[in-house]
């Protein structure tokens, strides 16, 4: 008999976070440092998975995008052009008991949520974390920790140009940290002050972007859905005029129904020529493209998908999760599409035996070739097909005596806990069919299936 939850509370994302090595706070033999977060060794396998399927849809697999990497930090105009250092800013207020501070927008009451106490009058916030260039602290040489990826894609605009020969329509892409000082922070990394995202700026040609931009609204939610997402976890939210910045034409979230309820996953916003124009303005360089076909000089316009890593990250971690009882015992486990799971299989040999262990590391190295693959020989085989549900390995493959005499192997699938037993030869083939999701009951000659516990 199985038993479904579907509903995950966060605390459990947490929980399994820390226990198997995904997330830890940050610093946290000092006590932490708030809202940053340190990837473990699953958590840097499932974000570069995730970093590598969007780099793959969005520039890898296209003609019209190429990559690119700036620096964090640039010049200080930069965010003067941009708007950061004016407008970059949030109404904060403060308890004048407690001493806690939250963001005036998000507040319901006029109260201190915490003890009740007497608020300040909001003051604007500034979110960009300054710090100081050169061997002197002064206002001269004051620079910023980047926002946002998107200036560099920005700034570079004629770079790219000049150097790839594009033509419009075309996109620059880059994956990078970006850092705010934010008010509220929370909901472990979906909100932190330093975080990742993935950007993209594609510039098209004025009287185009309408399209354009209906164009990526469809791609980036389908983007969601090849990583394994629940469609009905998903949906696109349209910005409401009084939430547009004042240079968007039309902006859309992509929402996923997490723990807390619909949060943004990404937003995607038409911003017409508002950033080129004002790079052309403060730097004094013309950043306009020649059309060849129309023999016009034009500022292109900029449909913008921008992306976090860190919610993407959670929202697969809360996507994937489920619980059921197996036999009278809870089994937990993350149903993670094999795109994004961290280990693609895990190699078990039954027992500790040196020809048993010889056997399988043969298999182990020769998998771990085509895939990240984990070896692991502690406890009892039940245990480690435990171990293997919890971190969401979608395939185990179990070397036991009888390998040695037939040369077959187990097949064990996470989701099904279907076992198939084949032959070692035919063990890449199989595992390459099955992660690419072919049928998974088609055997190679000489296989057999059955159930876990049959
Ligand atoms: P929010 O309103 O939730 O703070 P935002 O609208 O300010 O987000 P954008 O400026 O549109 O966010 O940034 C694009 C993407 O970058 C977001 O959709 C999100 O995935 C990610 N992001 C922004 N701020 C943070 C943060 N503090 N922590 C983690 N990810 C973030």
């Amino acid at each position: 008999m199985t038993e479904k939850t579907t509903r995950v509370d966060m605390e459990k994302i947490v929980s399994l976070c820390r226990r198997r090595g995904f997330i830890f706070p940050s610093s946290e033999i000092y006590g932490g440092l708030s809202s940053c977060w340190d990837y473990g060794p699953l958590g840097v396998e499932l974000k570069r998975n995730i970093k590598e399927a969007w780099w793959r849809a969005v520039v890898q697999e296209r003609d019209d995008v190429v990559g690119l990497d700036s620096s964090i930090l640039m010049h200080p105009q930069v965010w003067a052009a941009s708007g950061h250092l004016e407008g970059f800013a949030d109404p904060l207020v403060e308890c004048k008991e407690c001493h806690l501070r939250y963001r005036r927008d998000e507040l319901e009451g006029d109260r201190c949520p915490s003890c009740g106490g007497e608020l300040t009058e909001p003051r604007m916030f500034n979110l960009m974390f300054k710090t100081f260039m050169g061997p002197v602290e002064e206002e001269a040489s004051v620079v910023y920790l980047r926002p946002e990826t998107a200036q560099g894609m920005f700034v570079n605009f004629q770079n790219v140009l000049n150097t790839t020969r594009k033509r419009l329509p075309f996109g620059i892409a880059q994956i990078g940290k970006s850092f705010r000082n934010e008010i509220t922070t929370g909901n472990f990394i979906f909100r932190s002050r330093e975080f990742e995202q993935m950007e993209m700026e594609y510039f098209v040609k004025p009287g185009t972007d309408e399209e354009w931009f209906n164009y990526w609204l469809e791609e980036r939610l389908n983007w969601y859905v090849g990583l394994g997402i629940k469609r009905e976890n998903l949906r696109l939210r349209e910005h409401s005029k009084s939430e547009l910045a004042h240079y968007a034409r039309a902006c859309y979230d992509v929402d996923f129904l997490f723990p807390m309820g619909w949060s943004e996953l990404e937003g995607i916003a038409n911003r017409g020529d508002f950033d080129l124009a004002q790079h052309a303005r403060y730097s004094g360089k013309s950043l306009e493209y020649f059309d060849d076909e129309t023999k016009e000089h034009y500022l292109p316009c900029i449909i913008e998908p921008s992306a976090g890593v860190d919610r993407s990250t959670l929202a697969v971690l809360c996507d994937a999760y489920d619980e059921e009882t197996v036999a009278g015992e809870l089994r937990v486990l993350l149903r993670f599409h094999p795109v994004i799971a961290p280990y693609k299989v895990a190699v078990l040999p039954l027992s500790r035996r040196e020809n048993l262990v010889k056997a399988a590391k043969e298999v182990y190295n020769d998998l771990r070739q085509c895939w990240a693959v984990i070896y692991d020989d502690a406890q009892s085989i039940g245990r480690r097909y435990r171990r293997q549900d919890e971190i969401g390995t979608p395939f185990s493959v179990t070397v036991d005596f009888q390998s040695l005499e037939d040369n077959q192997v187990t097949i064990r699938e996470r989701d099904t806990m279907n076992q198939i037993r084949i032959p070692i030869a035919a063990l890449r083939s199989t595992l390459q069919a099955k992660l690419a999701g072919e049928n998974l009951f088609v055997l190679p000659e000489g296989g057999q299936v059955w159930k876990e516990g049959g």
